[in-house]
């Protein structure tokens, strides 16, 4: 990993003064009544980066959001590694259940970590869009918030494909905005030279929903030179993220006909690093089960996550887990 260049002091006190500005009553006060579930708050987050820290990550800033968040990356494993797993969570500011899901694959990396290779880790990509979500449950303000502080989709910001021309950019532009240019934005900039010089050969994306696993490409119709190895992997997790329903494993553009993606982290983890680069929707939403309320149709929060993430998490961290460790094949 190349962290600013600032020594692990300054790092500790980065963090201890980010947790500190951030430290409010725990959310799930807040979210659980509402039947939400219980989620933390960007201060909880923060605590639980320390804590990991505490417990042999290593924590290091990597950037500055728009609004001058630190960013953080955790790095477990040997610092001598050739190799390297990336992790993004948090790109999609609502999409909690995939920063949950992350939190649960660390608790299992820290506790047995890689001797072959370093698992970086960046909990959460997108701190100013995180931080307006809480904002809004706490003032319990429905919004839907899926950007940066400027209004830029942080997943159509990578350099690969950039701009390209797509059927859901020409109808939704507002929506999929790619910012002014590759990597325009800064939290963007962070997560490439964070890996920049590193051989990563696994790449993950934690988001939600739709219960999907989706590999590249996500601008390209036609398959990757890699298909089979990347299908036999999204399978893999497919089957194990739910047993009793299954994920869906396919390539990116096509998942939704006509819907092709440029500029995600999924095709620039593949194109510049040459990695096995997994995107997986967790969960299938917070609108059905285990109760139904309907005031949560308006509730953008509930469409992206489930009332119990403490189900969701550990099945898509187990999931997941083979493929960051580097694994030379699924176990099926
Ligand atoms: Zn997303």
């Amino acid at each position: 990993m190349q962290p600013l260049p600032i020594g692990a002091a300054q790092t500790e006190q980065a963090l201890a003064r980010a947790a500190d500005r951030h430290r409010r009553s725990p959310l799930a006060l807040t979210t659980v009544p509402r039947g939400l579930g219980p989620y933390r708050g960007y201060g909880e987050v923060l605590a639980q980066l320390t804590d990991l820290g505490r417990r042999g990550a290593a924590v290091s800033v990597i950037g500055r959001s728009v609004r001058d968040e630190p960013i953080f990356a955790l790095s477990i494993g040997p610092a001598s590694a050739r190799r390297t797993s990336a992790i993004l969570s948090g790109v999609h500011p609502m999409e909690w259940i995939g920063v949950e899901t992350h939190f649960t694959l660390l608790e299992r990396l820290v506790e047995r970590p890689p001797t072959d290779r370093r698992i970086v880790s960046v909990v959460v990509a997108n701190p100013d869009g995180v931080v307006r979500v809480e904002d809004n449950l706490r003032k319990a303000r429905r919004r839907f918030v899926r950007h940066n502080a400027r209004r830029v989709d942080l997943n159509r910001n990578f350099p690969s494909f950039w701009g390209k021309g797509s059927l859901s950019r020409l109808l939704l532009r507002p929506v999929f905005s790619a910012g002014a240019g590759p990597a325009s934005e800064p939290e963007v900039r962070a997560i490439i030279s964070c890996f920049k010089g590193q051989m990563v050969d696994r790449a993950l994306s934690l988001h939600s929903f739709g219960g999907v696993v989706l590999y590249p490409w996500g601008n390209r119709l036609f398959p990757p030179l890699d298909r089979s190895e990347l299908r036999r992997w999204a399978r893999h997790v497919a089957r194990r993220a739910d047993p009793h329903r299954p994920y869906r494993a396919t390539q990116c553009s096509h998942w939704v006909p006509g819907f092709t993606a440029p500029g995600m982290e999924l095709d620039w983890f593949y194109d510049q690093h040459g990695a096995l680069s997994l995107l997986v929707e967790c969960s299938r939403g917070g609108l059905g089960l285990p109760r139904f309320v309907p005031g949560k149709l308006i509730e953008p929060f509930a469409w992206f996550n489930p009332p119990a993430p403490e189900r969701v998490a550990p099945q898509v961290a187990q999931a997941v887990e083979r493929f960051v460790r580097g694994a030379a094949r699924p176990s099926d």
